[in-house]
């Protein structure tokens, strides 16, 4: 304990100390049943305490009062977690658990207690400009026939692609990109765009993802862009709530914006009619990780708007959604975890009877869809730019 770095946790010593215990970070009761978890690991896991804020909030106590050395094993615990902010959106103390959680990861990285898939994840991202170790100039391959004309434009809107859009759910952008380029919309891509640095910034390796950000944000002012479009909740929060450090002046939209004004406007008309019944989950990133509250309403609306689409609630729902299990860097440290969160999703989802269920994130499709294939349902799972596109 003598030899560790300093820990930049003490800075939030009075936060840390303010949680009551009160355990609204555990479980909520619903109108329509029974108590449930509030976090996601709790609810998928034996339910040890240690998981859960309050328990966070003991331990860090402990490492303050220098009873509690940083371990392997306190390492792991704090690793598992997807950062979704359940507990935050919960807390009567108003206590943000998922800053100090990753303020906390970052002194783990300083110690050498970050775990090694993680720290691939950020070398990764900084050689290849990925975390997912694909090669950099196939970033934008599936785009290319879609919009060869939109690369480094100088235009006042830029989308950002994103990596798990770039290299795992191409559907999501290709989709969006067709509907831009079929409305006249201009817009440019950065041909060189990195990781956002959510993966890093989640994770604890805050320096590193601050190298991806400049790179980014000296793009984004090269080009003359404005306004950036995200179709990922991920990285849209990383650049609203990570690079508010460095002072950016553009402004930071969701696609679901520029959808809704196309369709207002009659530019998206809808001529697949036939009746389908969804459901719809709230990615944590657009919901409890970003300021925008909206951002539960507006993809409902969208839904509602697109006709003889039916849309069926489930049981968790706005508010009171749980996470799919994937972010945090709890996918690539703990995957059959993060699938079994999904799974209690799915199920959920099932219980509603619907045929499609609806995100607006890739890195939710990605793993509720992966639960599903791992379970052989029926289930589809698409973003809803791909349910607008199939039913125009
Ligand atoms: S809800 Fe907040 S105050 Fe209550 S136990 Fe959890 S972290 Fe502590
Ligand atoms: S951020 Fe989510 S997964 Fe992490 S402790 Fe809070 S509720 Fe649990």
């Amino acid at each position: 304990m003598d030899n560790i770095k300093e820990l930049k946790i003490f800075e939030f010593k009075e936060e840390i100390y303010t949680c009551s215990r009160c355990s609204y970070c555990r479980e909520m009761v619903r109108e329509t049943d029974n108590t449930h978890s509030i976090c996601p690991i709790r609810e998928n896991t034996p339910g040890f305490e240690s998981f859960i804020a309050k328990g966070k909030m003991i331990m860090l106590r402990g490492v303050l009062e220098k009873d509690l050395r940083l371990t392997p094993r306190l390492a792991e615990i704090f690793f598992t977690c997807t950062t979704c902010g359940n507990c935050e959106t919960h807390c009567p103390s108003g206590i943000e658990t998922v800053k100090i959680f990753e303020i906390f990861r970052n002194d783990l990285q300083d110690n050498e207690l970050g775990l090694p898939v993680h720290v691939a994840l950020s070398k990764h991202a900084l050689d290849n400009r990925n975390p997912y170790d694909e090669p950099e100039d196939q970033r934008f391959e599936f785009l290319r026939d879609v919009a060869r004309e939109n690369f480094d434009k100088f235009s006042e809107l830029g989308y950002f692609v994103g990596c798990t859009s770039a290299y795992r759910t191409s559907e999501i952008a290709r989709a969006f990109t067709r509907i831009l380029v079929e409305n006249d919309v201009d817009f440019t891509f950065l041909s060189d765009e990195y990781c956002c640095g959510s993966p890093l910034f989640r994770t604890g390796q805050i320096s590193e993802a601050e190298k991806l950000a400049l790179q980014n944000i000296n793009k984004i002012k090269k080009l003359g862009i404005k306004k950036i479009v995200f179709t990922c909740p991920g990285c849209q929060a990383t650049f609203e709530n990570d690079y508010a450090r460095f002072n950016p002046d553009f402004k930071v939209i969701n696609y679901l914006e520029l959808l809704e004004d196309l369709i207002k406007n009659g530019k998206i008309r809808f001529s697949d009619l036939t009746p389908l019944k969804v459901t719809y989950h709230d990615p944590c990133h657009s919901t409890k990780r970003n300021t925008l509250k909206s951002n539960y309403e507006r993809p409902r609306s969208i839904l509602k708007s697109i006709p003889q689409i039916e849309l069926v609630e489930m049981r968790s729902t706005k508010f009171g959604s749980i996470c799919c299990g994937a972010g945090g860097g709890l996918k690539s440290a703990y995957p059959d975890l993060a699938i079994r969160i999904a799974s209690s999703r799915i199920s959920e989802a099932l219980d509603t009877e619907a045929q499609v269920l609806v995100t607006t994130c890739p890195f939710c499709k990605r793993n509720l869809k992966d639960a599903v294939e791992k379970e052989g349902l029926s289930l589809k799972v698409m973003d809803l730019i791909e349910l607008i596109e199939d039913r125009i």
